[in-house]
């Protein structure tokens, strides 16, 4: 890092910011407004952004945390999750769920299952209901948009498909039934390292999956992992370009937890700074994108999400799976979420967002982008 980086990389964004930046907009006004503070970051200011040292990052931080109040105001969103399955076909080298993990026992909940907890976390306040689960095949497209239109039905609520790779039909199903956003993260933007994480898979293939998300009208999120063996500043730089380039609505960026029944499981965890740092560069590229305060997060260090909050974060995605099927979603051991009660702890999260004087929004929390400010037509949505 050179301070010549760091400094312009800093200016370009308080540039577009402007002297006089107001205190937060309106994110629908503010969605028209242009040049947005990340456009003009090259790769190089963001490798220059993320390899501060401790004095610098308060700087980052700060501007991360104006950047997104000016952007998407106060309120924080909640999504509540509901793993459905941990069955999965995929072997990822990282993840507890991966199908080598012979330890780990397997659950499925059926749709009728699916559809009371719903209904339950919808009473209890949620506005956005995450539908997520390993790559299970056994759960066909009908399947998952049974669960989506029953969702609908009952419930004045966003859905968010996390159900990995599927074909474009597949895809269409789930958004024809009503599914509103869809979460795949590319896990990084390495096409190498992300060949050696994931066997049998592509980053390639990642991506086309992500065009046909984009193309099927879903808002789309995606994501990385920080502190992956073999990554890099650099790889975490192209990272942040890729989600910049695929302009997601939303972005998972969460550290890496070893766990102890994978290959990784003596790698040591994503570091706790640079997981902070991502997070507030994607920030600056990413204005508009509604961004979680992970639960890896808040698993990685105590106070976690509150950090996550001030370093660009708007969104938090408790986990309101029933216990007995929530312990068995390991991704990683030790999630926060397993410390939660059964709606997710929103009692807590409310208490610990008024002491930073944030609002819960009360809105499904669509993107700001002026083209999500309307309902999309699904009658139009073709598989072909
Ligand atoms: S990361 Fe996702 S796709 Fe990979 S093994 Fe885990 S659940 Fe399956």
């Amino acid at each position: 890092m050179t301070e010549h980086n760091f400094a312009s990389a800093v200016k370009k964004v308080r540039d577009a910011l402007g002297p006089d930046c107001p205190e937060a907009r309106a994110p629908e006004v503010s969605a028209v407004t242009s040049p947005l503070p990340g456009e003009e970051l090259t790769e190089d200011d963001i490798v220059a952004l993320l390899d501060t040292g401790p004095q610098e990052q308060q700087t980052v931080f700060a501007l991360a945390d104006k950047v997104r109040k000016h952007f998407m105001g106060d309120a924080v969103h909640l999504r509540g999750i509901i793993e459905f399955s941990n069955y999965c076909v995929r072997n990822c080298l990282y993840c507890g769920l991966r199908r080598d993990n012979r330890r780990l026992l397997r659950y499925r909940m059926s749709i009728d299952e699916v559809l009371k907890v719903a209904a339950k976390a919808a009473a209890a306040g949620y506005r956005t209901i995450v539908l997520q689960s390993g790559d299970d095949f056994h759960y066909r497209a009908d399947d998952i948009a049974r669960m989506v239109e029953g969702i609908k039905r009952t419930a004045a609520v966003a859905v968010t498909l996390s159900v990995g790779e599927r074909s474009r039909k597949e895809y269409a199903v789930m958004r024809q039934a009503g599914a509103d956003r869809f979460l795949l993260k590319h896990e990084t933007a390495d096409p190498d390292l992300y060949r050696r994480l994931h066997p049998g898979m592509t980053l390639e293939g990642r991506l086309e999956c992500l065009a046909h998300l984009r193309d099927l009208g879903f808002q789309v999120g995606s994501g990385n992992i920080i502190g992956l063996p073999g990554q890099t500043v650099q790889t975490l730089a192209k990272d942040i370009m890729l989600l910049r380039t695929l302009d997601v609505e939303m972005a998972g960026i969460g550290p890496f937890i070893p766990h102890p029944d994978t290959p990784l499981a003596s790698c040591p965890p994503g570091d706790l700074a640079m997981s902070l740092k991502a997070l507030a560069v994607a920030r600056l590229a990413l204005p508009l994108a509604h961004l979680p305060a992970t639960t890896a997060l808040a698993t990685l260090h105590p106070d976690g999400r509150r950090m996550g909050l001030s370093c660009g974060a708007n969104v938090i995605m408790p986990n309101v799976t029933p216990l007995e099927f929530r312990r068995l979603y390991e991704i990683y051991p030790g999630s926060i979420a397993l410390r939660a009660p059964e709606d997710g702890g929103i009692a807590e999260i409310r208490t610990m967002l008024s002491s930073l004087g944030r609002p819960v929004s009360e809105t499904c929390g669509h993107s700001p982008k002026p083209e999500w400010a309307l309902p999309t037509r699904v009658a139009d949505i073709s598989a072909h």
